[in-house]
């Protein structure tokens, strides 16, 4: 008894911790700042993007099952610390289970409004339970779900500081033409065709007055280069969430140095991602200052990765309990922190004025 009593006095004291920080958070945003979680879900995806006029666009949505973990720690980042009363836009990088494992029960458990996608394929062959995830798919969006093209721009709100944001490729197909020529074009060392839907993936490119972010989704090596090449249509930038997870199928070094990227947050798992050859790759990028990992590689040399104090979460899946990371940008896009949690110490960074 004495014990049950302890366990819910420290759950309590717990609860109080988290309300605290939480009222924080909110009360920064209403200072107009362009706010974006990467949102552990042990090595699938789900990155939260709230703008400075309150809209809300989430690019996919972790695993499904485990007991809802993924889909609960969504929701309390978007409810508790984004302060949000649903989901605007849902977006799915790609088909895979990692990243649209709960978009249908988002729908039904805290609301969105307009689903967007690369288009549904009529099958995927590397995931036999695929026409049983999209068809609740199709159900949660009623089959109203929107399919994005290369240099298409997704319709959100832009206010004093211009914001914009814009498919760089999708199903395969990337814009062409736009963009200074990329120097590191021939760092690319051909592999064989990726025939999954990884390579298909969408990548975006956001962009808040100078402020410039990309996500590529788990895009793979070949559709990296060709991207790129021989023009990179975002230009240098200064956030990149490292693509599929740190993957060594992908970060492809002729993309992620033409990007060149001042900061980066990999959301990789304890045993999946963060890979030696990427980490070399995100070391070499000449503009570098930080990469925050949300997890330790348990497998690999600790002098390898980042330092401790970027990276999320250091323990195994069992026992995780999901820190997340936040990219706050300054309302004039000139400037932006990227944290660990409510409590974690901001990091500064300065956003670069030439592309
Ligand atoms: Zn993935």
């Amino acid at each position: 008894m004495r014990l049950l009593k302890s366990v819910v006095l420290s759950v309590a004291a717990c609860c109080l911790v988290q309300v605290s920080a939480v009222t924080t958070l909110r009360a920064d945003q209403k200072t107009g700042t362009l706010d974006i979680y990467f949102i552990d879900v042990e090595g699938g995806a789900a990155n939260l993007i709230v703008t400075p006029e309150g809209e809300s666009l989430l690019i996919d949505s972790g695993y499904p099952d485990n007991q809802g973990r993924d889909l609960n720690r969504i929701i309390a980042v978007a409810g508790e610390v984004a302060g949000l009363k649903r989901i605007d836009h849902a977006m799915v990088s790609h088909w895979h289970l990692d990243h649209f494992g709960n978009h249908a029960a988002l729908a039904a458990k805290f609301g969105v409004g307009t689903f967007w996608d690369r288009g549904i394929p009529d099958s995927l062959s590397e995931d036999p339970g695929f026409p049983d995830r999209i068809a609740a798919y199709r159900a949660a969006s009623q089959n109203q779900s929107k399919a994005l093209q290369a240099g298409q721009l997704v319709p959100l709100k832009s206010g004093k500081t211009p914001l914009s944001l814009k498919v760089l490729c999708a199903s395969r197909e990337a814009v062409v033409g736009e963009g200074p020529e990329n120097t590191f074009a021939a760092r690319h060392q051909p592999q064989p065709d990726d025939p999954t839907d990884n390579s298909a993936s969408i990548a975006v490119l956001l962009r808040f007055g100078e402020f410039r972010y990309v996500t590529c989704g788990d895009l793979t090596w070949n559709m990296e280069a060709k991207l790129v090449t021989p023009r990179n249509p975002a230009g240098r930038i200064d956030l990149f969430m490292v693509t599929h997870h740190g993957l060594a199928v992908s970060n492809n070094p002729a993309l992620v140095l033409a990007l060149d990227p001042v900061a980066a947050v990999m959301c990789n798992g304890p045993k999946k991602g963060g890979a030696e050859s990427t980490l070399k790759t995100l070391r070499e990028v000449q503009s570098m200052q930080q990469w925050f990992q949300l997890h330790r590689n348990v497998d690999l040399d600790g002098s390898l990765q980042a330092p401790a104090e970027f990276i999320a979460n250091s323990v195994p899946t069992a026992d995780c309990q999901g820190q997340w990371v936040l990219a706050r940008v300054a309302p004039d896009g000139a400037s932006y922190t990227i944290q660990i949690g409510s409590d974690g110490k901001p990091h500064s960074f300065r956003t670069r004025s030439e592309h």
